[in-house]
């Protein structure tokens, strides 16, 4: 099913290659989308994450040609083609992305024969499913496809991470591009963003996981979310720590001396890696009603402590949890996307209907 799905957007992306450049691309490569189970803004503050890659993703077709130094990069859902030079700076263009891993990668087939690409997703972009660590770990996976290089899953996360941090200005964890490059469809993956020591977690087997989008859009190069890096980086410094990450529950006394907001964004940090460490452990106990409460523990500490929830994004948790969700919170980075919720397999279909019934701005787009 994944495999197909995956086949299927890099056949799109190949044909609408031929289409616009008159030949076929020289190398194709597919990378998923991802939903966050729990833990969240933990990453960029050493802490520990649980994502899970999704069957949705994006592909992409790419190949010499067109003129030395010049990138000539289309989305087959779009009717624009960007142009752009191997030297250029971010703009602030969906080719940014693009460009960073070329800038990366391949820097020395772009200047000799120049590079032309075209992207097949069926991802949401801005939804909370890192559509952004698709595209580039897509990329950098075609880019070595066309080199005819290996490419080591951790460097490709590693990789992906600088350009999204240095060339395309977002200050972001490491989890994102980890489990897109590293993680299997479906399979849960604990990781100690600190350390990077992996491992996948079963999830009940009793239990769908719904993505559901809340119909409000975030751009998280444009929102609050430097801002919380900021505040992070700023708590930090006032308690003499080098991350956040490091600090645990015997250290939630001294936080609360800090000033507010500082306060609140850190005790998230320090409850959040709490609740992913007994999400892991409850998991591999078979509590799966203690894992759904933490779901719901960790919403609330999104929306109270680190202040990232919208209103129409609690709504959908609140609905969700009225309909029958076992656990449901806000996934990604926030203000805005979606909300992941743990369903009875049984009462799946019933729970999705309720949904769209009673939230039309709502969209469901997984149910793994
Ligand atoms: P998220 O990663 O949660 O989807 P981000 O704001 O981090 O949201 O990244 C979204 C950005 O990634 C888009 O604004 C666009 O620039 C780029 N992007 C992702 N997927 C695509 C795509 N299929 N086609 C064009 N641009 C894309
Ligand atoms: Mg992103």
């Amino acid at each position: 099913m994944t495999e197909d799905i995956a086949d299927g957007l890099k056949a799109r992306a190949a044909r609408a290659f031929e289409e616009r450049f008159g030949t076929a691309p020289g190398a194709l490569a597919f990378a998923p989308g991802r939903v966050n189970l729990l833990g969240e803004h933990t990453d960029y503050n050493g802490g520990y994450v649980l994502p899970m890659p999704l069957a949705l993703g994006t592909a992409i077709a790419i190949g010499p040609g067109g003129r030395p130094g010049r990138i000539r990069l289309a989305s087959e859902s779009f009717e624009d083609e960007e142009d752009r030079c191997i030297e250029d700076r971010a703009s602030g263009a969906w080719s940014d992305y693009v460009l960073g891993c070329v800038a990366a990668a391949a820097r020395d087939i772009a200047a000799e024969t120049g590079l032309r690409a075209m992207i097949a997703s069926n991802l949401p972009v801005g939804a909370g499913l890192s559509s952004s660590a698709a595209i580039e770990v897509c990329t950098l996976r075609a880019l070595h496809g066309l080199k005819g290089k290996p490419l080591d899953p951790v460097e490709a996360a590693l990789e992906a991470r600088r350009v999204e941090n240095h060339f395309v200005g977002m200050p972001c964890g490491i989890m994102d591009q980890f489990v897109v490059s590293v993680g299997r469809a479906g399979r849960a993956l604990f990781l100690d963003t600190r350390r990077l020591t992996h491992r996948e977690v079963a999830l009940p087997g009793r239990y769908r996981v719904a993505v559901i989008h809340s119909g409000v859009s975030h751009k998280l190069t444009e929102d609050g979310y430097a801002a919380r890096v900021a505040e992070c980086n700023a708590a930090c410094a006032a308690l003499g720590v080098e991350f956040l990450g490091d600090l645990g529950p015997a250290d939630l006394d001294r936080v609360g001396g800090l000033d507010s907001p500082l306060a609140e964004r850190a005790r998230h940090v320090i409850t959040e890696n709490q609740r992913v460490l007994k999400a892991v452990h409850a998991l591999s106990s078979g509590d799966s009603s203690g894992f759904a409460r933490l779901m719901i523990e960790s919403h609330a500490s999104q929306r109270d402590d680190y202040a990232v929830s919208v209103p129409e994004v609690d709504a959908l948790v609140n609905g969700a949890l009225d309909l029958g969700a076992a656990g449901a919170r806000l996934t990604g980075g926030g203000f805005g996307g979606s909300v992941v919720a743990m369903v009875a397999a049984n009462r799946a279909v019933e729970f999705c209907k309720g949904i769209e019934a009673a939230f039309p701005q709502a969209r469901l787009l997984s149910l793994s």
